[in-house]
């Protein structure tokens, strides 16, 4: 009969341990663990391994916990790089292609005028190309030379342009390019041309071309629009020279 208690209460006791039984079942195996030592081993390693359940389950949450705080940690520095290496991707996608060099025809470009300036033994000829097109880009020049048996020279400029966008001066982009030409007595043409290998004469010797004092007058009276021949102090007598007349050829078609 002992024994069949025994089996009984154990039977009961995990509800006890965890204390779910009714009071008259709790009543009934606290009279019997009184008296029974085995019952009363078997309560303490039922409650023994209760806590070490709970024990395990506690260090496996914080074990979850770390893990979680450091996979979150991974995933913020992973965004940040990933997100610095989108940001210098776009740059230097911008760059490169800021920097390719693009057609630009020949006949889209004009030479919006020209003087020859006279120093000492020098001369030189100033030129200012310009091209409506291709405003928003920067015009771009190469130079080379073609000398014939007799010596006889000519220029050429080859083009193209380059540039997104010209964020030059004020942001509205202009494609002026002053370019000069130093001529000497062998120097016959002088000729711009595209990368397809058209080609614009622009000067040959026999034109007849402003000198840089006329330039000038023509420059202030009639070129420039007055605020800007203002702003930059322009003036018939200024050394030609100055690096402000050629800030200024820029300034017209973003004024005009
Ligand atoms: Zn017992």
């Amino acid at each position: 009969m002992k024994q069949i208690d025994c089996d009984i209460i154990q039977d009961l006791l995990p509800s006890y341990s965890d204390k779910v039984s009714s009071d008259a079942t709790n009543k009934l195996i606290e009279e019997h663990l009184k008296t029974c030592k085995k019952c009363n081993i078997a309560l303490n390693n039922m409650n023994k391994e209760i806590n070490s359940e709970i024990v395990k389950n506690q260090k496996e949450q914080i074990d979850y916990l770390k893990k979680y705080k450091k996979n979150k940690i991974k995933t913020i520095i992973f965004t940040i790089i990933l997100t610095i290496d989108i940001i210098i991707g776009i740059f230097i996608a911008y760059m490169l292609l800021n920097n390719k060099e693009a057609f630009v025809d020949v006949n889209d470009v004009n030479v919006e005028y020209m003087f020859k300036l006279e120093d000492g033994e020098k001369e030189e000829l100033r030129t200012y190309l310009y091209s409506e097109k291709y405003k928003k880009h920067f015009l771009i020049g190469n130079k080379y030379e073609i000398v014939d048996s007799e010596g006889n020279k000519e220029i050429y400029l080859k083009i193209a342009v380059k540039g997104l966008i010209n964020l030059s001066f004020d942001g509205t982009g202009n494609s002026g390019r002053n370019e000069f030409f130093e001529l000497d007595e062998n120097v016959k043409k002088i000729y711009i041309e595209d990368k397809k290998g058209n080609l614009k004469e622009i000067w040959n010797k026999d034109m007849k071309v402003m000198s840089a004092d006329e330039w000038k007058h023509w420059y202030i009276d009639s070129y420039a629009p007055q605020e800007i021949v203002k702003a930059y102090g322009l003036r018939y007598d200024l050394d030609i020279h100055w690096t402000q007349w050629y800030y200024t050829f820029q300034w017209r078609h973003l004024v005009k």
